[in-house]
C-alpha cells in the first residue's frame, strides 16, 4: 500500500548498528545512545528502546523536554542532558531524574537549590572545552572547581567528565589529536581521584576514527542511525541505513516539447517526454535546493526531480516511453530493486550533512517503526 509521504524506520537496523558500535569499543566502554532532534528525526522513544536493546546504557538528548519525554515513555536508563539550561529548563531536568552538564559553579549553585530534600542528588558531568568552542569552560581550574563544588555539595553528585570534539570526521586534521591531548590529563586525574564517575569525549566520528577517545563512554548519534559521520557509504563502517522515505506517483503526463512542469518553469519538456507528479515537497523537508537537482527512484530506477520543488509536489521525468502508472511507489531516501539513494547522497547534492536531512524531516511526514523481529 502506498502512503503520500512515509518515513520507515528499521528499528532491527538501529539495534544492530549499536551491537556493531559495541564491538568497537575495547576496554568496557560504555555506548550512550544521543536521540536528540526526534532521534535525528527517527522517532525518539521507538530508536532509545531499540538503542538499548541493541547494548545502548545510556541515552542523551540536548534538551531539558527531550529527556522529560523519554522518562514519560517510560524510559528509566540513564540520561545525559548535554545542552545548555535556562533555569526552567534545569527544573524540568531534575524532575526527570536527567543527568545535566556544568561549567561555571553559579549554575552548579542554582542547579544545587533545586534539588528537592530526600531525593536522589543531582548528576552532574563537569565539561572541559578543549577546543569546539560552544558550551563548557576552557580553564581547567574553573572546570576542578565546578567538580570539587559538586563533591563537597550533597545535593549533586560528580557524575562524569567530558569534552567535545569539532574535527572528529575530519581524518588527518591536526585538532582532534590536540583536543584529546588536553582533555586526557584533566580527565585521568579526576578518574584517579573518583574512580566512579564517567569519563566520555567520543561523538560517532571519534568513536570510529581513535580508541584512545573511548574513555567510560562514547555518545554516539549519527552512526546508531546507520548514517555515516563521515558523510560516505556507511557500508563502508558496517553501518546499516535505518531510514527510508517513499511516496507514490500521483499523476503521470505526457509532456510536448516547450510544455513546462512547476512554479517559475525551471524544466520544460525538450522532447516528447512522460512526467510524474510525487505529492511530496518542502512543506515534508524535501529541501527546495534539490529543485533539479535529485534522484527519485520508481521500479527499482532512478528518474531526476524536475523543475522547482513545491511546498507539496515534486515533478520527476519518467522518460519517453513509460509503463509506469499512477500509484506507483516512489522512493527518495532508500533502496528499490537494485537501486539504491543514500541520506549522503541527498545531502552531497545540496552542500549539506546526512544529519541535517533526517533532522529536516517534517512532522507531516508520517513514521513508521518496523520492529526488530519483523526485519
Ligand atoms: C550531538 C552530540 C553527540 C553525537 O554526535 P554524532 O556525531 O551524531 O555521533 C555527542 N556529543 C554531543 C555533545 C553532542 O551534542
Amino acid at each position: 500500500m502506498v502512503e503520500r509521504a512515509l518515513a520507515a524506520i528499521d528499528l532491527g537496523a538501529i539495534e544492530r548498528n549499536c551491537a556493531h558500535l559495541r564491538s568497537l569499543l575495547g576496554g568496557g566502554a560504555r555506548l550512550c545512545a544521543v536521540v536528540k532532534a526526534d532521534a535525528y528525526g527517527h522517532g525518539d522513544v521507538w530508536c532509545a528502546k531499540a538503542a538499548l536493546a541493541g547494548g545502548a546504557e545510556w541515552l542523551a538528548v540536548a534538551t531539558a523536554g527531550e529527556a522529560a519525554e523519554l522518562r514519560r515513555h517510560g524510559i528509566d536508563t540513564r540520561i545525559l542532558v548535554m545542552g545548555a539550561l535556562t533555569h526552567e529548563d534545569a527544573k524540568v531536568a531534575v524532575e526527570a531524574v536527567a543527568d545535566v552538564v556544568v561549567w561555571d559553579a553559579r549554575f552548579a549553585r542554582a542547579l544545587a537549590e533545586l534539588h528537592t530534600p530526600g531525593t536522589v542528588p543531582v548528576n552532574v558531568h563537569v565539561k572541559l572545552d578543549t577546543g569546539m568552542g560552544r558550551l563548557g569552560t576552557k580553564d581547567v581550574s574553573e572546570a576542578r572547581a565546578v567538580a570539587d563544588l559538586a563533591l563537597a555539595d550533597e545535593r549533586l553528585k560528580l557524575a562524569g567528565a567530558m569534552t567535545h570534539f569539532a574535527t572528529a570526521d575530519e581524518e588527518g586534521d591536526d585538532h582532534f589529536p590536540a583536543q584529546l591531548e588536553s582533555f586526557t590529563p584533566f580527565a585521568r586525574e579526576l578518574k584517579q581521584a573518583h574512580p566512579e564517575i564517567v569519563v566520555h569525549a567520543a561523538n560517532s566520528a571519534a568513536t570510529f576514527r581513535d580508541s584512545d577517545a573511548h574513555f567510560d563512554m562514547v555518545r554516539c548519534g549519527v552512526a546508531i542511525y546507520g548514517l555515516d559521520p563521515f558523510q560516505r557509504d556507511p557500508a563502508g563502517r558496517g553501518l546499516e541505513p535505518a531510514l527510508a522515505l517513499s511516496s507514490y506517483l500521483a499523476t503521470v503526463k505526457r509532456f510536448e516539447p516547450g510544455e513546462s512542469a512547476g512554479y517559475g518553469r525551471r524544466w520544460s519538456a525538450s522532447e516528447p517526454t512522460w512526467v510524474g507528479t510525487v505529492p511530496i515537497g518542502y512543506g515534508d523537508g524535501w529541501r527546495r535546493a534539490l529543485s533539479n537537482n535529485c534522484d527519485v527512484l520508481v521500479r527499482g530506477r532512478r528518474h531526476p526531480l524536475i523543475g522547482t520543488i513545491s511546498m507539496d509536489n515534486i515533478t520527476i521525468e519518467l522518460g519517453t516511453e513509460t509503463d509506469v502508472e499512477p500509484g506507483e511507489p516512489a522512493v527518495l531516501i532508500g533502496a528499490q530493486g537494485g537501486e539504491r539513494i543514500l541520506c549522503e547522497e541527498v545531502a552531497e547534492r545540496i552542500g549539506t550533512i546526512n544529519y541535517e536531512v533526517t533532522c529536516g524531516l517534517s512532522a507531516r511526514v508520517r513514521r513508521q517503526w518496523r520492529s526488530a523481529a519483523a526485519s
